[in-house]
């Protein structure tokens, strides 16, 4: 009997998505995949409500609504200081997930390469795979994660088509500072390269620093594919509404795969993440107060418990060494935590294109109400028990 295409054999199911699974199965705390356990904020969740009473039920624009096309233009200009055109460069798309696809699907050929610092967010592989192009892993290394000028150099050739930053990084909280950046837009523009972002995480940031977008250096704005969305910033991972900025000729490409993948984002949330856009200064503040309170709650009872953790400087994750814990496997950890302590993580091990790179290191997310955290560091005291 013929069976599933070959190019589905080259990469394996979610990781993420299966100890969610896990989590569910067990009753355990769900550490593992990055959500909020709490909503958007009234208003937003008010204005999707509004949308669907007053007729925003059929298909938008394949390219997203115009307003939230022009809102995002605004927003981009004001945070990530750099300009677009929001009727020829900026695309509304499910989610930043299916931006990034879109995008690789767009612009990639086979027999280009697509430079990711690893640890990596594990949906840039596959993406990469299923658009026929092939991975060059750089290794960003603990404890800083930061990216290396030399290490950068030896992957980049003539074969480079693009480099995935991805800022504030997911798994290591890492935000890369503009000096790195600069040595990114370097070997860009030495090698004619793409830069394609994920800046999904780009208002969650802690300790005073900010966020910068490689679109907004000198030279950066032509060759660089924007990509965030609303689902972090907002708390609505499920509505799957993102966007892509990139120049027009770009994004012409990006929106004809967009259109025959998905046709539009979901129309009435579309009109609710405009009502997002126009959340005062006080709602990011907010945000990141309660996510530093929660970061702070996990890293006390993991460094307790006997988890090596690298301190976030941004996202919601806490990259964790194993070792001293006496345990060797993540995954087989990963799957005791959930079972026995009710806590789930992700297997570092599925952030690297070796598996065995990541044996000794997991995932924590904090993506959760500090009284969540709470609740989970009184079971995670136990772990240090057995
Ligand atoms: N980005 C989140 C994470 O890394 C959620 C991933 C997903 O399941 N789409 O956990």
């Amino acid at each position: 009997m013929k069976g599933p295409a070959r190019r589905a054999e080259g990469f394996t199911e979610s990781v993420i998505r299966e100890m969610t699974r896990l989590c569910q199965a067990n009753n355990a705390i769900n550490l593992a995949q990055g959500f909020p356990d709490f909503d958007p904020p009234a208003r937003v969740k008010q204005s999707a409500i509004k949308a669907i009473n007053s007729g925003y039920n059929q298909y938008s624009i394949t390219r997203g609504s115009p307003e939230l096309r022009q809102a995002i233009s605004r927003k981009v200009k004001r945070f990530n200081h750099f300009k677009c055109n929001p009727e020829s460069e900026v695309t509304v798309t499910c989610g930043t997930t299916e931006g990034m696809i879109s995008t690789l699907l767009a612009l990639l050929n086979p027999g280009d390469e697509v430079v990711i610092p690893e640890p990596f967010y594990e949906n840039y592989g596959p993406d990469t795979i299923l658009s026929g192009a092939k991975c060059r892993y750089v290794k960003l290394a603990p404890p800083e994660f930061e990216i290396e000028e030399e290490s950068l150099k030896n992957v980049f050739s003539r074969k480079t088509k693009a480099i995935i930053v991805n800022t504030p990084h997911n798994p290591t909280g890492r935000v890369f500072r503009r000096e790195e950046l600069k040595i990114i837009r370097d070997l860009c523009q030495d090698y004619d390269a793409f830069a394609i972002t994920d800046e999904i995480y780009e208002h969650i940031i802690y300790d005073g620093l900010s966020h910068t977008s490689i679109a907004s250096l000198d030279g950066m704005g032509e060759r660089t594919i924007t990509i965030s969305g609303f689902s972090k910033t907002y708390s609505a991972t499920g509505w799957r509404v993102g966007y892509v900025i990139a120049r027009k000729e770009l994004s012409s490409a990006i929106r004809k795969v967009h259109d025959f993948l998905t046709v539009c984002a979901p129309t009435p949330l579309q009109e609710a993440c405009l009502s997002a856009l126009k959340l005062p200064e006080s709602y990011y503040k907010s945000l990141r107060a309660t996510y530093d309170e929660s970061r702070g709650l996990l890293l006390k009872v993991l460094e307790e418990a006997g988890f090596k953790c690298f301190k976030p400087e941004g996202a919601y994750y806490i990259w964790t060494d194993i070792r001293s814990t006496g345990f060797r496997n993540d995954r087989k950890l990963a799957e005791m935590l959930i079972k026995r302590i009710g806590v789930g993580s992700v297997p570092g091990s599925s952030f690297f294109h070796n598996p065995s790179t990541g044996r000794l290191t997991l995932r924590f997310s904090f993506s959760k109400m500090p009284q969540t955290i709470r609740i989970a560091a009184e079971r995670l005291r136990r772990f240090r028990r057995l």
